[in-house]
Order: C-alpha cells, then sequence, then structure tokens
C-alpha cells in the first residue's frame, strides 16, 4: 500500500497567506437561516395561523397533500434542527426549499413564490460557498507547485489507510442515508392507498404517509449533502491531495493545530541507551521486569534519575551552554513537562500527508528513514484552525 510522496516546502509567509474557511459556521448558519425566513414567510403568505377552511377540512386526502404536507413538515424540522447541519445545511437548505416549492406550485398556494424565492436565494448562497471552496483549492494547488523541493518520499502504509478512512466512513453514511431514504418512501408508498380519499377530519389531523415522506424526503437530501461533500473530497484529493507530503511551518496557518502529539519528554532513545556507561535500561527492567525490548525499542525508555549519562547529577553538571547545545533531547526534560520548540516556526516543520485545503486537513505523519508514515492506522486527519484561536505560549524569547 506504500507509494510515494512528493515533499512540498511552503515558506512561512506563504503558508500563513493560504485562503481559510474561518466563516465556516457562519456559512452553513447563513443557508440555515434563508431556510428559517422562508418558512416563516410561507406561513404568512398562506395565513397558516387561521383554521382551514371548509374544502380543505372536509376534502379528500390527495396524493400531492402528502407531499405538501410532508414538504411543509420538513421545512419546519430545518428550521428548528438545520442549525447542527454545519455544512450540510449549505446543500440541504435549497433541496428542502424546493421539495416545499414544488407541490405548493402544483396546488396553487399563494406562498409557492415565497418557497421558489428562498430555494434561489440559498441555492446561490451555496454557489458562493462552492466558489469560494474552489478558490481556496487553487490556491493550495499554486503554493504546492511553488513549493516543490524536487525531494520525494515514501509515504507508509498507515498514512495511506489513514487517508482512506474518512472516505471509507463519508461512503458508509451515504449507504445509512440511502437506506434510510428508501426506508422512509417504501412506508409513505405503503401507507398512501389506505389514506388516499379520506378528509382531514378522519385521518385525526395527521397523516403517516405524509410522516414518512417528510423522513424519506430529509434522508434523500442528507445523501445528497454528503454526495456531494465526498464528491468533492474526491476531487481535491486527486487534484492535490494524494501524492503530496508537505512539511508545513509550526506558525499560524491553515492547519497549525496539532491533533496529537507525542510527548517524549523524559525518554531516552533506544540507540543512546546501549551506550557503554548509560545504566537507563538496566534500571528500567529492574521497574518493569516483564517488557520486552521490541515493544519499547520504537519510544525509547525513561530516563534513570541515577544514570551517569542521563542523571539529574549529570545533567546539574552541565553548563548553561551544554545544556542549550541539547536542549532538544528529551532526556533532559521531566516526564511531566512539555517538550521546548524552538520560536521560530521556520526551524522545526511537521509533516502532512495528502493536505487538500478545508476538504481534507491531512494525516500528520512523522519522519522514519526513507519514508514518512503515520504512528498508527486510522490516525485522525488534521483539523484546520481559526488563525484567532492560535496562539503559541511558547513563541516569547
Ligand atoms: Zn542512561
Amino acid at each position: 500500500m506504500a507509494l510515494t510522496g512528493t515533499i512540498v516546502r511552503p515558506s512561512v509567509e506563504a503558508w500563513a497567506a493560504l485562503p481559510r474557511r474561518a466563516r465556516v459556521r457562519r456559512e452553513g448558519t447563513f443557508a440555515w437561516l434563508i431556510g428559517v425566513l422562508t418558512t416563516a414567510g410561507a406561513f404568512i403568505a398562506d395565513r397558516g395561523w387561521e383554521s382551514l377552511d371548509d374544502p380543505a377540512w372536509a376534502g379528500a386526502y390527495r396524493v400531492i397533500d402528502m407531499f405538501g404536507l410532508a414538504s411543509i413538515l420538513l421545512a419546519v424540522v430545518f428550521s428548528v434542527f438545520g442549525c447542527l447541519l454545519g455544512r450540510h445545511a449549505l446543500v440541504a437548505a435549497p433541496l428542502v426549499l424546493s421539495a416545499a416549492a414544488m407541490p405548493h406550485t402544483l396546488d396553487g398556494y399563494a406562498s409557492a413564490a415565497v418557497w421558489w424565492l428562498g430555494a434561489a436565494v440559498s441555492a446561490l448562497w451555496a454557489v458562493i460557498a462552492a466558489a469560494r471552496s474552489w478558490h481556496q483549492l487553487r490556491a493550495v494547488w499554486r503554493l504546492a507547485q511553488a513549493s516543490l523541493t524536487g525531494r520525494t518520499t515514501a509515504v507508509g502504509p498507515n498514512a495511506v489507510r489513514s487517508g482512506n478512512r474518512a472516505f471509507r466512513r463519508g461512503l458508509l453514511r451515504l449507504l445509512l442515508f440511502l437506506a434510510a431514504a428508501c426506508g422512509g418512501w417504501a412506508l409513505a408508498f405503503g401507507m398512501l392507498p389506505a389514506e388516499l380519499g379520506r378528509t382531514y377530519e378522519e385521518l385525526g389531523e395527521e397523516s403517516s404517509s405524509s410522516f414518512f415522506a417528510a423522513a424519506g424526503t430529509a434522508a434523500s437530501i442528507m445523501a445528497v449533502a454528503e454526495a456531494v461533500r465526498q464528491g468533492w473530497r474526491g476531487f481535491a484529493m486527486g487534484r492535490v491531495g494524494r501524492s503530496l507530503v508537505w512539511e508545513i511551518p509550526t506558525g499560524p496557518g491553515v492547519v497549525s493545530w496539532w491533533p496529537y502529539a507525542r510527548n517524549d519528554a523524559g525518554q531516552l532513545p533506544m540507540d543512546a541507551a546501549e551506550a557503554p556507561g548509560c545504566n537507563c535500561l538496566a534500571e528500567f527492567h529492574r521497574s518493569f521486569p516483564d517488557a520486552e525490548d521490541e515493544v519499547v525499542g520504537d519510544q525509547g525508555i525513561p530516563a534513570s534519575d541515577y544514570c551517569p549519562l542521563h542523571g539529574i547529577d549529570r545533567i546539574n553538571e552541565l553548563t548553561a551552554g551544554e545544556f542549550t547545545a541539547l536542549a532538544e533531547e528529551p532526556w533532559l526534560w521531566d516526564a511531566g513537562s512539555c517538550l521546548p520548540e524552538p520560536a521560530d516556526p521556520d526551524a522545526s516543520r511537521l509533516l502532512l500527508y495528502g493536505f487538500a485545503g478545508h476538504t481534507f486537513a491531512g494525516i500528520p505523519v512523522r519522519k522514519h528513514p526513507g519514508s514518512v508514515d503515520a504512528d498508527f492506522p486510522d490516525v485522525h486527519p488534521a483539523h484546520e484552525v481559526d488563525p484567532e484561536a492560535f496562539g503559541p505560549g511558547w513563541d516569547k524569547p
């Protein structure tokens, strides 16, 4: 499963200047607000507070009534819970409002124009958001082209697997939504024949078929939203992500917060523990008689307080200059402390595999001899952060 990745190394300034999607929450919230306003507008246009007139009350239940009632139910549910959908609301809002506009137009309701207006505005908003996404993807692609190092590296199987995991999960969600949609529609059309021709009075003011039709429509819309998201992600990954390994600065940028970090403080690498005179390994085996060397080999062992090479006395003997020169050695530090980091964002680089902008922020990987790989399979992708939230405590003298 290993593949070859091209290494790109953007400059600190270019990385910090990459367009962000800091307004992503606002994008979804605005789409939801369009839905709320349209639903309220349609209620006013149809004078929904008045009781049903006689023909509607005593009239027979028709197929169009199922779609109409389902769409109103859906619009109300979207108005209440749509703010929880995040980015999905961008795709969902125009679909929910169009689903309401169609039966209301066919049945000659006054609200039809309101529904269509809301659908058009929310569709326009979705197009604007898509254009912004496209703009960022192009910027990421241009930055990659401008930052090519000419070096390549093998990408290990853990990184590739973790990258595919996001797609697997998305496809699973898509299948679940499709199954729910089929179930909802099957139940709706299964109930429909028994309700057709009866009046609202006889149905007791509620109809099961319209309820299941609303559930079926909701699941169908979520399936479309998920398909759009995964399609866009697949396109972006194919275009810039899959074959690139980014060496990103530790300063502010699109991805500047590390989703997990391995804190090696207090640890001694295994090869250093093999130096003559070091008794860290002996001390470790005395404390953990059952530990196998192969198991700890990758992470190292805790430095012993009494080791002549790595113990407390040795550290106390160091001059300030010697200590500074060794400052990046993890064994100098207490196991409970954070390792020091250079204040210069260019000094140490973090590695990201598959970064493709906000649609997929990449898998954090580490350098191994001749390759890069994630620490374990199914590592979570990195997160894109709001630049205002970024304030490193260590970035001071
Ligand atoms: Zn030692």
